[in-house]
């Protein structure tokens, strides 16, 4: 019998009878005869309410104790839901990452899953149990505690689902499906009914969180279809797949937008070889990642280097970044935090001109001053004031007629 693996996220189990209305969902998938693995991230906003409170303890925290500590929010809100399962006379037990057998490398706070062993999933399933994994983490071979990096546990419930041989893994979330632009910021934002893996990798790598980037990549590589629905409404979802894509042509599939960016610019660098690895290098090593560079062409060897990355990012960053700009003798270092990304996705756009000029011109209709632009063969993105993004996002899903359904 296939098994089913859903996963519910902190939304739909941030209070208790959102826990008890989860159980009853599970609970009738497994009156129906089916055998149902269920992943839950952590209650609302645990992990960040963990967070807040380590930086209140210690402004630079070991990445182990950060993660282990992070890991307990899953599994508050896996034993609950184990409880409300038994409370209403179901089976059910709940695992954490390493007891479901899921093991990662040793990048704290943004491991890899390297491997599963499902062994102790199937025998509890076959012991006629409803198996309840804690997302979001895993186990290094040195025994220590992992986290997947935010949303994280959307990759897990991919990852169980491909190893236990799935037919679909099911993410239930607080909006019905992927749509064309968050619907929180643009309510005429219409749902897909499907979309490829290549434009949700780009859409999620692009900030639409609605579903970790990670957890495509996987479902792409295996692929494992993936349905994203609502765990409140019975309505039908986005399924996510590696099929032909009917309705990908010759349009924009969706907006992507991310507030979580920051910008650094190093002004008056000296224009020879090795220069960009002597600052890149040493972030690498960090564990930070570079989104978008950008090298102004040189007057005089001399030039400008702006790069992005992550807003908690920064602060290492610059402490990284100042000491070697002094060496290499360029003028100054300065930084924006207030920083968004904005991008248009579609695997439609590809070889067809015309769609960076309109967007450009509709972000300089809005008075939107376009500071970095980064491209795929699907993608264009502007890097813009954080405090413009919401217009941004507004203004390119009518021009590209996304609100027409
Ligand atoms: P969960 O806790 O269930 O994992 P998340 O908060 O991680 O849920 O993701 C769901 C949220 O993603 C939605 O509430 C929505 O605001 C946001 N989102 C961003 N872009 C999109 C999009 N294109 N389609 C649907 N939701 C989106
Ligand atoms: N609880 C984790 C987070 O908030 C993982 C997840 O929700 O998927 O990022
Ligand atoms: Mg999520």
């Amino acid at each position: 019998m296939a098994i089913v693996v859903q996963k519910y996220g902190g939304s739909s189990v941030a209070d208790a009878d959102k826990i008890r209305n989860v159980a009853r969902r599970i609970a009738e998938k497994y009156t129906k005869g089916e055998k149902v693995v269920a992943v839950v991230s952590a209650m609302g906003d645990t992990t960040d309410n963990l967070l807040d409170l380590a930086s209140k303890i210690n402004a630079n925290p070991e990445p182990r104790e950060m993660d282990l500590l992070l890991s307990t929010g899953e599994i508050v809100s896996s034993t609950l839901l184990a409880m409300a399962l038994h409370a209403s006379g179901f089976k059910a037990i709940a695992l954490s990452g390493p007891q479901a057998g899921i093991s990662t490398d040793a990048s704290f706070s943004r491991a890899r899953i390297t491997g599963i062993q499902p062994r102790r999933i199937i025998k509890e399933l076959d012991r006629g149990n409803i198996v309840i994994v804690a997302g979001f983490q895993g186990m290094t071979k040195d025994k220590d505690i992992t986290t997947l990096g935010r949303g994280g546990s959307d990759t897990t419930a991919v990852a169980l689902a491909v190893s236990l041989k799935a037919n679909i893994c099911e993410i239930y979330t607080d909006v019905e499906g992927v749509y064309t632009a968050d619907p929180r910021i643009v309510p005429e934002a219409n749902k897909l009914s499907e979309i490829g893996y290549e434009e949700m990798l780009e859409m999620a790598t692009s900030g639409a969180k609605v579903m970790h980037h990670r957890a495509v990549e996987l479902g792409q590589v295996f692929n494992m279809p993936i349905l994203v629905a609502s765990s409140y409404v019975e309505k039908p979802g986005t399924i996510i797949h590696g099929g032909d894509n009917m309705e990908a042509r010759n349009k924009v599939r969706g907006i992507a937008h991310d507030m979580d960016v920051a910008k650094i610019t190093i002004a008056g660098v000296p224009d020879r070889p090795g220069i960009a690895a002597a600052i890149f290098l040493p972030m690498a090593r960090e564990g930070i990642s570079v989104d978008t560079i950008v090298q102004n062409a040189s007057a005089n060897n001399i030039t400008d280097l702006t790069f992005t990355v992550s807003r908690g990012d920064l602060k290492k960053a610059m402490e990284i970044v100042k000491p070697v700009a002094h060496e290499i003798g360029a003028k100054e270092c300065l930084s924006n935090s207030a920083m968004g990304k904005v991008s248009i996705i579609g695997i439609g756009m590809q070889n067809t001109p015309g769609y960076a000029a309109k967007m450009f011109q509709t972000l300089s209709e809005q008075g939107i001053n376009i500071e970095l632009i980064t491209t795929s063969e699907i993608r264009i993105t502007c890097i813009i004031s954080e405090d413009k993004i919401k217009d941004a996002v507004k203004a390119l899903h009518k021009v590209f007629e996304l609100d027409k359904g």
